[in-house]
């Protein structure tokens, strides 16, 4: 796998990170049983996702599902996730997205759940994923509505709450989605344990305007 973050990956190395990332979600838990899903783009411009309902700590290559942008299988035995409409939708309506994560990270739905954006108050939350983190409105899980929602809210950020559900982050690949869903949840637990010390101080004006362009320079890479 690459370490260059601006390498592309090929069909079987983007199946394989995929995999990898699913695994290391789940142990990271950032996730519960079976919930949560991921998906990126081939080069072919196709998408892999993961399969509904599969445990991650058996999964293998094979039970990965290819679909065309459309939500057509392509290749593999099992259906794909049940979210599949919410990743193909970003990935359609975005171009300089690569890969999607969608997890149920505790803090980062905390606030999902009080509908309340995680405020960017730290700079490498700038850097990563472009400004605060908004909330989605709230759609039934599995709808395209919900990923026409979804996908209004990313590409000019990185990551976005889904209302009374969880957290989506998108990326260059998949290693990217989960290193983002992490900075986010860790975000949202320093904000919480921040509001209990007392008022937070937001970023200086000149710094929030120093750091916009990092952001956008950085998904353009890729
Ligand atoms: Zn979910």
């Amino acid at each position: 796998m690459p370490t260059n973050p601006t390498a592309k990956l090929t069909a079987d190395e983007t199946k394989a990170m995929l995999l990898a990332t699913a695994k290391q979600m789940i142990a990271d838990g950032l996730v519960e049983g079976t919930s949560g899903n991921l998906s990126a783009r081939l080069p072919d411009g196709n998408a892999v996702l993961t399969p509904s309902s599969l445990p991650y700590e058996t999964m293998t290559l094979d039970d990965l599902v290819v679909c065309d942008l459309d939500g057509n299988v392509l290749e593999g035995t099992r259906s794909p996730t049940t979210e599949k409409d919410l990743h193909l939708e970003c990935l359609r309506v975005h171009q300089d997205i690569h890969a999607v994560m969608h997890c149920h990270a505790k803090y980062s739905t905390m606030f999902a759940l009080v509908r309340q954006p995680i405020p960017c108050v730290i700079e490498e939350v700038h850097a990563y994923i472009g400004g605060d983190i908004e909330v989605a409105e709230y759609q039934l899980t599995g709808s395209k509505e919900l990923g026409v929602e979804v996908a209004r809210h990313v590409g000019d950020k990185a990551a976005v709450l889904m209302a009374n559900h969880g957290l989506l982050t998108v990326g260059k690949h998949p290693q990217d989605c989960l290193k983002l869903a992490t900075l986010v949840e860790r975000t949202a637990e320093i904000v919480w344990g921040a509001r209990a010390l007392g008022s937070i101080v937001p970023l200086p004006e000149s710094t929030v305007q120093r750091m916009a362009p990092v952001y956008k320079n950085y998904m353009r890479l890729y």
